[in-house]
């Protein structure tokens, strides 16, 4: 897919516009970024396979450790780690070397690494909490169910908790001051019937020039967190309709729908790997304990998800794009949404279309050009 797309923006070289040409070359650089960052992880899972990584550590932390539980988080803590470390270097060399490059990126690597150790404290207290659990749960006949019960229950409350623990780790959030913006933005709340529970402002100006506005949390628990750079960057009407967008993923339940698809996937893996412990394979493996044999299914199953069910799942959040800005469009007209798509646009670099088969591998959001098609059909 990478090489395709890579051959898709060479045919793009050589257009009359400068920042075209700005936005090929920008391109090109993530794509090279992306590119190396996958074949290191592809080159990790056939290493951490051919050596028997996950065995090796088991058998080695079986000596120092006696509670079950605490050896099989260690050995989760152990995998994240070596995730962490293969993708730090790519980390690095984007934000570094591509956005700072393209004028993006205004990290500074004291936040830089304050924001990876949050990153790998987060990966090990998941992959620890995840691990311990299965090694629990797998003492169960019945441990297929209670592993989808718990992955579930796991996914609910760290929905719940992210506006609230997450995202506060990696920016200041105030409340939106009083003024035109948040005068029109009460208005439009009011207008589709809902009740302001907290519109923020994320001082992400601190980290990058790109802008951009969420809704995170379920339920009454939510947030709707708004960029700086976007606030700076779009007039109070323009600043709307991206909030528009944002409540119309909320409103059609959007994330709940993902999630739901998400839950239907992983059930589906989940008895994949219930049927690769009765056919013997982590005795291929030499997968003495049920951590290591999780481990090996852990790294077959992530691949399957990147072949068979990434399209799917993007192809929802795609079609899910479009109807948060019809939404928009309904309620505050289609030019403004138009606009403020034009702009963030222009400014994130971020016209070119991609390749269509890297477009229903990797792209969460359509084409700009496709999504304001849409948008001028509805005018
Ligand atoms: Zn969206």
């Amino acid at each position: 897919m990478h090489l395709l797309e890579w051959r898709y923006l060479k045919g793009k070289t050589d257009l009359p516009s400068y920042d075209w040409n700005r936005s090929v070359a920008y391109a090109k650089e993530r794509l090279k970024v992306s590119l190396g960052e996958t074949l290191t992880n592809y080159a990790l899972y056939a290493l951490i396979v051919m050596w028997g990584v996950p065995t090796l550590i088991d058998e080695y932390l079986v000596l120092k450790i006696k509670a079950p539980l605490l050896l099989s988080g260690l050995l989760g803590a152990s995998t994240a780690l070596l995730f962490w470390l293969c993708s730090l270097p790519w980390t690095w060399i984007n934000v570094f070397d591509v956005e700072r490059t393209f004028g993006f990126s205004r990290v500074t690597k004291k936040t830089f690494f304050r924001d990876q150790a949050i990153k790998l404290i987060l990966m090990s207290l998941v992959s620890f909490g995840g691990l311990g659990c299965f090694a629990l749960l797998f003492k169960s006949p019945l441990w297929p169910l209670y592993l989808a019960i718990a992955l579930i229950l796991f996914e609910i409350v760290a929905m719940f908790i992210l506006p609230f623990v997450i995202i506060p780790l990696f920016f200041k959030l105030t409340p939106l001051a009083q003024g035109e913006v948040a005068e029109k933005l009460e208005n439009f709340l009011a207008e589709i019937g809902l009740k302001n529970s907290g519109i923020y402002v994320a001082d992400a100006s601190k980290r990058t020039l790109h802008s951009n506005a969420f809704v995170s949390g379920l339920g009454k628990a939510k947030k709707i967190v708004l960029f700086d750079t976007l606030l700076s960057s779009l007039t109070p009407d323009e600043a709307c309709a991206v909030l528009g967008h944002e409540l119309g993923h909320w409103i059609s339940r959007h994330a709940i729908k993902r999630m739901g698809l998400l839950w239907t996937a992983q059930i589906i893996l989940i008895f994949f790997a219930y049927i690769m412990f009765n056919t013997g394979f982590g005795q291929s493996f030499h997968a003495q304990s049920p951590q290591t044999f999780a481990v090996y299914a852990f790294l077959f199953l992530n691949m399957l998800v990147t072949l068979f069910f990434q399209p799917l799942i993007l192809s929802v959040s795609r079609k899910q794009e479009l109807e948060a800005d019809l939404f928009a469009a309904k309620h505050l007209g289609g030019h403004q949404m138009t606009r403020a798509l034009s702009k963030i646009s222009t400014s994130n670099l971020g016209w070119l279309p991609s390749h269509p088969l890297y477009e229903m591998w990797y792209l969460t959001h359509p084409p700009i050009c496709e999504r304001i098609k849409a948008l001028d059909n509805v005018s």
